[in-house]
């Protein structure tokens, strides 16, 4: 379980074209203005950086996060031009007792889902797609030292709460980031044999009594606008 079973290519020498996946519209703002990208696009030193973000749901008007649409927002754009990378930044549950508090950063090392459960040889971890990201250990390092971020694990599901086996589990893989999208990402990214790279900021404390849209809708500005100053120094490392 605490070995990644899938790895993503490692980032090529030259990236020329960077996706750049983020999943709400008010998480992607501030990481728009930062990078100067007021049409979608921008660039960072002789890298190209598009901007991909799902957008809001005709029928109920809010955006479409999760796991489901992330994968099916990227397959679609990987069918049209194929990047060098993709990065996916955005907000996370942390942990408190991994010493994490509001607004820190996580460097993704590996990504899994933590709310798929198939009791039967294969399929598991099949579901599971515990991935190992494309950064190296040692870009990892440097990135984290740049950003004073930490580095490590981050999973997966369909829900903004946890149950009592998710914390068990999170505690016994010494999870850092709980999220909605990337290790969905990570799914696509393999099949398509793209490498992808993750930057999370901590909104709530998933390992915390207040209940967790409340702590996330009071930090969600001051989380994304420590992502947005973050955003320009993670890509312009690792490119
Ligand atoms: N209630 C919010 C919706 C946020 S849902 C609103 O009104 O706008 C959570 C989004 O932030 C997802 O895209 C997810 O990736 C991220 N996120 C932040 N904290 C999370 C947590 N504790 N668990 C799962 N996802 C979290």
């Amino acid at each position: 379980m605490d070995r990644p079973t899938f790895a993503l290519p490692p980032i090529p020498p030259r990236v020329h074209r960077v996706l750049l996946f983020v999943a709400m519209r008010s998480e992607a703002d501030p990481i728009a203005r930062a990078l100067g990208a007021t049409d979608g696009t921008a660039r960072i030193g002789d890298a190209h950086i598009e901007l991909l973000v799902p957008g809001a749901d005709p029928v109920l008007g809010v955006d479409r996060l999760g796991p489901v649409h992330a994968a099916s927002a990227l397959a679609r754009a990987l069918c049209s031009a194929r990047p060098d990378l993709v990065v996916n930044m955005g907000t996370c549950g942390g942990f408190e007792s991994q010493g994490l508090g509001i607004a820190d950063l996580i460097v993704v090392r590996d990504a899994m889902f933590h709310d798929a459960r198939v009791a039967l040889d294969g399929f598991d971890a099949l579901v599971r797609a515990h991935t190992r990201l494309s950064p190296s250990a040692s870009q990892l390092e440097a990135v984290a030292e740049r950003l004073g971020a930490r580095t490590g694990l981050a999973s997966s599901g369909s829900s903004l709460d946890a149950t009592a086996d998710e914390l068990a589990l999170f505690r016994r893989t010494h999870t850092l980031a709980k999220d909605m999208e990337l290790a969905a990402l990570a799914v696509v990214c393999r099949e398509a044999g793209v490498p992808l790279a993750a930057l999370k900021g901590v909104t709530d404390l998933v390992d915390h009594h207040e209940p967790t849209h409340e702590a996330f809708l009071r930090n969600l500005t001051r989380t994304t606008d420590r992502i947005a100053q973050s955003a320009a120094a993670f890509i312009g490392q690792l490119v």
